[in-house]
């Protein structure tokens, strides 16, 4: 099999996940249209349906019948935006740029304009960078900006942009080279780094949800700055050594202490207030600590199963073959 696209394959081709997205999609791709025949590049779009318990894949079926530029397909269930993302980047035939952008507005799709103006030669990823988050409350605004400046901090080497989502354009070539990374824990953002190639920033608002809402919560945000940290660095694993260190030395400080004031003193048999904290102290130190590996060793886990990362149930391409 060769993995050339076929003749007929669109210069762009946009990606968009789809998740209970029914009250949105008409809207999105409508906007999406008339971006795209501005740009004047041959494109089409591909809907991937994340296993939605609405009609969503209905509204994805009339798109589908209506507009020739559209590819939709469906997974078996719901498997989460990361894996939906990548069905559609595997099923994205363009031979220059790729769009990775969410259904729900947020990305406003006019913005691509922008990203395809800044795609020139040499440029491997336009990503768009957020400038401000009206959406969003000021404690997700909080922990969003502490979790970028934690990743800048701890990811070696790959240097993840702040404030940037998905929301991205990449070129084939880039797009190749993150398809290869088949890891079940998709911590996007970070994937899209670790390819590297040279990338350029392009400035948006992001607007609020249009309509229904987001799947994400504080857990799962959690979940997700956990993901990030876990598959881009091994350097939590390192503090159980410098903790222990740590308590090493204090320990013999402390071993100290308690020696000469024996010999001093006496030894009245003091000492069960600081026995039972260092106790306490030091066994909560071990279980954060198993807890951290045993995160490791669960994605460890997760991974060797090597199952696929999705099961397709329908996969319809767009039909913008001249010849159709
Ligand atoms: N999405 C998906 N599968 C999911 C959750 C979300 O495909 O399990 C899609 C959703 O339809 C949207 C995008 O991913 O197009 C972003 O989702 P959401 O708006 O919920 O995330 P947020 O904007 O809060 O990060
Ligand atoms: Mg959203």
């Amino acid at each position: 099999m060769s993995d050339l696209p076929a003749p007929t394959a669109p210069a762009l081709t946009v990606v968009v996940p789809c998740f209970n997205e029914r009250d949105t999609l008409g809207t999105f791709h409508a906007r999406l249209s008339a971006v795209m025949a501005t740009i004047g590049r041959t494109w089409d779009v591909v809907y991937v349906d994340d296993g939605s318990g609405d009609d969503t894949f209905a509204v994805m079926t009339q798109l589908q019948a209506a507009d020739p530029h559209v590819a939709i397909a469906r997974l078996s269930r719901n498997f989460g935006k990361e894996i939906a993302l990548t069905a559609g980047l595997d099923l994205s035939r363009a031979t220059e740029g790729i769009v990775v952008i969410d259904a729900d507005l947020q990305d406003p799709p006019e913005v691509i304009a922008d990203l395809v103006a800044a795609f020139t030669d040499g440029v491997d990823t336009v990503y768009a960078q957020r400038r401000a988050r009206t959406g969003d409350s000021v404690a997700k605004r909080v922990t969003a900006h502490l979790f970028y400046r934690v990743m800048a901090r701890l990811g070696d080497r790959v240097a993840m942009p702040p404030d940037t989502g998905d929301f991205r354009l990449i070129s084939r070539r880039a797009l190749n080279a993150l398809l290869q990374l088949r890891e079940r824990h998709r911590f996007m953002k970070g994937l899209f780094a670790w390819v590297g190639f040279p990338a350029v920033a392009v400035l948006y608002d992001r607007a609020p949800r249009a309509a229904g809402r987001s799947s994400f919560n504080y857990w799962s945000l959690w979940n997700f700055a956990l993901e990030g940290i876990t598959s881009f660095t091994v350097w939590p694993l390192k503090v159980a050594t410098y903790l222990g260190l740590l308590v090493s030395v204090l320990s013999v400080l402390y071993g100290g202490k308690i020696v000469f004031g024996t010999l001093l003193f006496g030894n009245p048999v003091p000492g069960y207030p600081s026995l039972m904290s260092v106790i306490l102290f030091l066994g909560g130190i071990q279980l954060m600590t198993l807890g951290l590996i045993g995160e490791y060793l669960g994605r460890i886990f997760n991974e060797t199963k090597n199952r696929p990362l999705y099961i397709l149930r329908d996969a319809i391409p767009s039909r913008i073959d001249p010849a159709a």
